[in-house]
């Protein structure tokens, strides 16, 4: 280890935990000290893998690094990650902060009180065709969102909306920057003992209205964004990566390659089309750098703990006003 580098070591090294121990094996700031699965078999398949070192148990493993990143199922993200604050490390915890707004509210003060860092994987923030709205003026008056996805057993631990769903209100709340209002949800039991269908209808204080829908019995994969606003419509697929925008434009010389004229009110006026290149990041490994940055003291979290809870709490409400609805 140099000076310059963060031991880090991955708690869960199931599904997605393999690529946080791929991406942190090619950061130049990071010694990856070793990974803990409670399921042996998969650590030492990683293990294997990767090259990385198994510890045997939470306990050992935090005697040994700086920081942790947390991707274990979503109910046992409380329990490892209050270990880890506690022992004074700062952890990357995977989406949703936790399965309950309590144990988040808990974690950020231990946190706080610690002194140690929270940042949470709410990975579509860093979606290039996301990122791509940054060149534009984004003040959103109605946005539309779809997340629909095959069944898989992962994630079924916890109801659409905490694991899908989650990721566009936070993707909401960093566009809206406003207070919610009013909700209105509805959701349904297909597969699973929990919500695996749902659609809210949410208006922030500002009066921006989002319809979001998100489901995890689909035939395909869908994850499509539409917003709304004064002279501007912007059409986002995050799975694919496109981004598009219309915008109404003065005259020929903007951005715009291709204008479209339209009549309104006797006036002749033009759309313009841009499709904007999107960026060749790796939105994964992107969001690890930022980690390491961040306890570097270089960066600010792009996700904090505190953009988790947010998320979280909203969700919450969101499948708090589905249950009252089947009732
Ligand atoms: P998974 O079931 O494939 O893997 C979870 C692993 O954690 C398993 O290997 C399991 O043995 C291990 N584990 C469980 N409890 C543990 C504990 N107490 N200590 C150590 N290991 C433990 O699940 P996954 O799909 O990899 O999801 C893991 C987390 O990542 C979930 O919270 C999920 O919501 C999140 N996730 C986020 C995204 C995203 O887009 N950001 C995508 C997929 C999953």
């Amino acid at each position: 280890m140099n000076d310059n580098q963060v031991r880090i070591g991955v708690i869960g090294v199931g599904h997605l935990g393999q690529h946080h121990v791929k991406h942190y094996k090619t950061l130049d700031n990071v010694e990856l000290i070793g990974v803990f699965d409670t399921d042996r078999q998969r650590s030492l398949e990683i293990s294997k893998k990767f090259d990385v070192k198994v510890f045997a148990d939470l306990n050992s493993i935090l005697n040994e690094v700086d920081a942790l990143s947390i991707v274990t199922n979503t109910k046992n993200h409380y329990e490892v990650a209050e270990k880890c604050l506690r022992s004074k490390k700062h952890v990357f915890i995977e989406k949703p902060i936790t399965a309950e707004i309590e144990e988040a509210d808990k974690l950020l003060s231990i946190a706080e009180k610690n002194k140690v860092l929270i940042q949470v994987g709410h990975i579509e923030r860093l979606n290039p065709a996301l990122l791509a709205l940054n060149e534009y003026e984004i003040k959103p008056k109605f946005i539309e969102i779809q997340r629909l996805a095959p069944y898989t057993s992962r994630g079924t631990d916890v109801p659409v909306v905490i694991d899908k769903m989650i990721h566009d209100i936070d993707i909401l709340l960093s566009l809206v920057r406003s207070p919610i209002k009013k909700i209105q949800a509805t959701g349904l039991s297909i597969l699973t003992d929990s919500i695996d269908i749902a659609h809210a209808r949410m208006r922030f204080e500002n009066g921006t209205v989002a319809s979001v829908m998100s489901s995890r019995i689909a035939r395909d994969e869908i994850r499509k964004i539409k917003i709304f606003q004064k002279d501007l419509y912007a059409t986002l697929d995050l799975l694919i990566g496109s981004t598009e925008i219309y915008e109404v434009v003065n005259d020929k010389i903007s951005k715009s390659k291709v204008t479209i004229p339209f009549e309104y009110k006797g006036n002749t006026r033009l759309i313009g089309y841009h499709k904007p290149v999107l960026s060749k990041i790796d939105p994964l490994k992107m969001e690890l750098e930022n980690f390491v940055f961040s306890i570097q003291g270089k960066q600010e979290p792009i996700v904090s703990g505190r953009d988790g809870r947010d998320a979280l709490e909203f969700a919450m409400k969101i499948q708090e006003m589905i249950i009252l609805d089947k009732h």
